[in-house]
């Protein structure tokens, strides 16, 4: 999409790979951006020029409030994407309800919010884009981050039942799915088997940097690459041509991680 001329509203956009999109987007003469964070809006809206909203967008009313401030500074939003992501609390079946509900709400409603305020004026006006960050964990499993990696299929999910829904409308849906990159988000995650079984997968590559994400946008593979007996494959290729060896591969990577601490 031409972004000339447009605004751009981010969410999550006061840290990694948002402050880097927003830097990015900067670049391509746009009407406004609009930088929406729980913390650090002010900075990255202050070096690209934009307009900052601190605000919870696990929230409705916040997603709704942020929309309509934005709409009142710059006009109507054209492009949104909603970045904005959490990745603890990590764990399986003993993370709280509300552990779930916080991931669901800041990966998933948060965009279906967005979607239903934003969809009818988009259709009137004959165009506009949605996009969601989600990750190659949406893609493919990430041991010991479930409601991380469960929430994030489910946003790969909407973006494609979007996408086909709504493309009689024009209206444009998609999502962005990276591997590893070094950020606030992933930095102590060492600390703990999940996040060595990440670093793990994401062998024999280093992590991607944000401004790889910010330039490249999909760095597809990245985090995909397993080694299981001596053959080094695709995560995702395995995954589709033989799902046993996938999860027995998965196990194995897992247990070593654990086995690690
Ligand atoms: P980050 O921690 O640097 O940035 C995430 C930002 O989202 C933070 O500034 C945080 O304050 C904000 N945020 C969290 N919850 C919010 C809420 N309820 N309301 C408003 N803002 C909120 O992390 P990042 O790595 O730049 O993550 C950006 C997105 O990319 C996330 O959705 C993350 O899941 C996804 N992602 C990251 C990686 C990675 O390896 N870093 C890989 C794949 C996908």
């Amino acid at each position: 999409m031409d972004l000339s001329g447009r605004h751009i509203l981010i969410t999550g956009g006061g840290s990694g790979i948002g402050a880097a999109l927003a830097d990015r987007f900067a670049k391509e003469n746009p009407r406004g951006i609009t930088v929406v964070d729980l913390v650090g809006a002010d900075e990255t809206a202050a070096r690209v020029g934009g307009l900052a909203l601190d605000a919870d967008v696990s929230k409705e009313s916040e997603v709704v409030r942020v929309i309509a401030e934005a709409t009142r500074h710059y006009g109507p939003v054209d492009v949104y994407f909603s970045n904005a992501g959490i990745p603890r609390p990590l764990g399986g079946a003993e993370v709280s309800d509300d552990g779930w509900q916080r991931h669901w709400d800041t990966h998933v409603m948060s965009h279906v919010w967005a979607t239903r305020a934003l969809l009818p004026g988009m259709i009137s006006r004959g165009s506009g884009y949605l996009v969601n960050t989600a990750s190659a964990a949406g893609l493919l499993m990430s041991p010991g981050a479930s409601p991380y990696t469960v929430t994030k299929h489910a946003a790969v999910a909407l973006a494609e039942s979007f996408a086909v829904m709504y493309s009689h409308t024009g209206i444009r849906f998609s999502c962005l799915c990276p591997g590893l990159v070094e950020t606030p988000l992933v930095s102590d995650v060492d600390n703990e088997a999940t996040g060595r079984a990440i670093r793990m997968t994401s062998q024999p590559m280093d992590p991607a940097t944000v401004a790889d994400i910010a330039v490249r946008g999909l760095i597809e593979e990245r985090f995909l690459i397993m080694t299981h007996g001596k053959e080094t494959s695709s995560a995702a290729q395995l995954r589709a041509s033989d799902p046993e060896t996938y999860v027995s591969a998965m196990q194995d990577l897992w247990r070593t991680a654990q086995a690690s601490s």
